[in-house]
């Protein structure tokens, strides 16, 4: 990927802002709205030589899902023939580790602040059956005010704890935020995995240094399974409690983040931010079925293609004209309404919440989170989806065809459009060619 990828039309590149394991992340701005958003770039190619493309489908399905004011808001997902563009929320203050400073730490109150907005953030994905799993500085941002935004869902809810190992210690760099339990190959728990992560942070927010050496792996392995670590005198009584309650070896006695959100040293100034669920159904599921039905009938479906994460209705995209489209897919606004009937016809199904679900049992259990499209071909075909009744989304083309003097046609749910192309207009205005596109539902 060469330094200056072309980004989504209406997009100019500002700066490059970080680095990841699959991708470039550039600050960019709408040409049109002046809005900066950061912009991730994949190179299609590279993720599916490297075996990564379910992983960045989680990344998307997961990111579109969680909406929390410390979480990083995804806008919208893109791609073009080579690559795919996830455009979020840009945050303007960069890493968290650049705001510690090193070898002292922060003060304990603002400490105790971020620690507060990580495990507000993380205790929210708990408790949708999403864990981050990758919790660490260069993941956790900082936005303007000083608000804590956790980044990078690649690794959340990984199914594949060996594959997930294997991108740790390859990808990954320094593994000082694993917790002992991956090490050893047990089996982990989620949960607890980021319990012990947050530890890792709490420790280096309020130090400034990491609690264990990681000068080589056996060095590290051994430091943490001991718990072998000291905490500087600077830490209060209540600060050290938390501490080795989180960085407790075995995890069957590390204290949960729910628990610790119970604890005085945690409460004090605490207020539980307001947040919501971008689709309740995430939280739901048939009676009787276990895992969620992973056979939709509907994700085949190929005639629209959502491009934006706030489930707006509107009906106008538009691509660079070289041969960009949006990239998400998801059921056609026909089957969207089909579904609807279908599911006022269907008896009230008996509701109830589902204990512990991962990512991948999210995007499987919801037709709408159908990436499938990310990766597909379609020549010059761009793909939208919108919520909007299909007659508004035709008259609104129907409208913007006589703004640009365009011909529309309607028939059978298929709206064409014709025009003639000037060459060199007004200088010499003669006809070139005819445009035609079309429009299906
Ligand atoms: P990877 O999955 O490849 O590790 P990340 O999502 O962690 O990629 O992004 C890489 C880096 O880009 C981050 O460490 C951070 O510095 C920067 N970055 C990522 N997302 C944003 C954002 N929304 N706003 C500002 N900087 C960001
Ligand atoms: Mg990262």
């Amino acid at each position: 990927m060469g330094d200056r990828p072309k980004l989504p039309a209406r997009y100019e590149q500002v700066k490059l802002l970080g680095e990841g394991n699959f991708a470039k992340v550039y600050l960019a701005r709408h040409m049109d709205t002046k809005e900066e958003v950061a912009i991730k770039v994949m190179d299609k190619e590279k993720l599916i030589k490297l075996g990564a493309v379910q992983q960045i489908k989680r990344e998307i399905a997961v990111m579109r899902r969680l909406r929390h004011p410390n979480i990083v808001q995804l806008h919208k997902v893109m791609a073009c023939k080579s690559r795919i563009f996830v455009v979020m929320e840009y945050v303007r203050g960069g890493p968290l580790y650049r705001h510690i400073p090193a070898n002292s730490g922060l003060k304990e109150d603002e400490t105790r602040r971020i620690f507060q907005q990580l495990v507000s953030a993380l205790t929210f994905c708990h408790a949708q059956g999403v864990y981050h799993r990758d919790i660490k500085p260069d993941n956790l941002l900082v936005d303007e005010h000083g608000n804590l935004k956790v980044a990078d869902f690649g690794l959340s809810a990984h199914a594949d704890t060996a594959r997930r190992e294997a991108l740790l210690h390859t990808v990954c760099g320094t593994p000082l935020y694993v917790p002992p339990e991956v090490f050893a190959r047990r089996g982990y728990d989620g949960a607890k995995a980021d319990a012990w992560s947050c530890g890792i942070v709490l420790f280096v927010l309020a130090a400034g240094r990491k609690p264990f050496r990681d000068d080589d792996f056996i060095t590290l392995y051994r430091t943490i399974c001991r718990g072998d670590y000291r905490c500087p005198r600077t830490f209060s009584p209540e600060l050290v409690r938390i501490v080795r309650r989180l960085l407790q070896p075995n995890p069957a006695h590390r204290i949960t983040l729910l628990q610790i959100k119970e604890t005085d040293w945690f409460k004090k100034g605490f207020k539980e931010v307001s947040f919501y669920i971008d689709n309740k159904d995430c939280l739901r599921s048939l009676d009787g079925s276990e895992e969620p039905d992973l056979c939709d009938s509907d994700s085949e479906d190929e005639t629209a293609m959502s491009s934006s994460s706030s489930g707006s209705s509107s009906p106008v995209a538009h691509g660079d004209g070289g041969g960009m489209h949006t990239s998400v897919s998801a059921p056609s606004l026909v089957n969207l309404e089909k579904m609807h009937i279908a599911a006022a016809r269907a008896p009230e199904p008996r509701i109830r919440r589902i204990k512990s679900m991962n990512a991948f049992d999210i995007i499987a259990s919801s037709p709408s989170f159908d990436l499938s499209g990310l990766f597909e071909e379609r020549g010059e075909q761009l793909r939208f989806v919108s919520s909007a009744p299909v007659n508004t989304i035709i008259s609104k083309l129907e409208e913007i065809a006589g703004q640009v003097s365009f011909t529309a046609r309607t028939k059978d749910c298929q709206v064409s459009f014709e025009a003639t192309r000037y060459c060199g207009w007004p200088a010499r205005g003669w006809p070139s060619s005819d445009v035609e596109c079309c429009v299906k539902f």
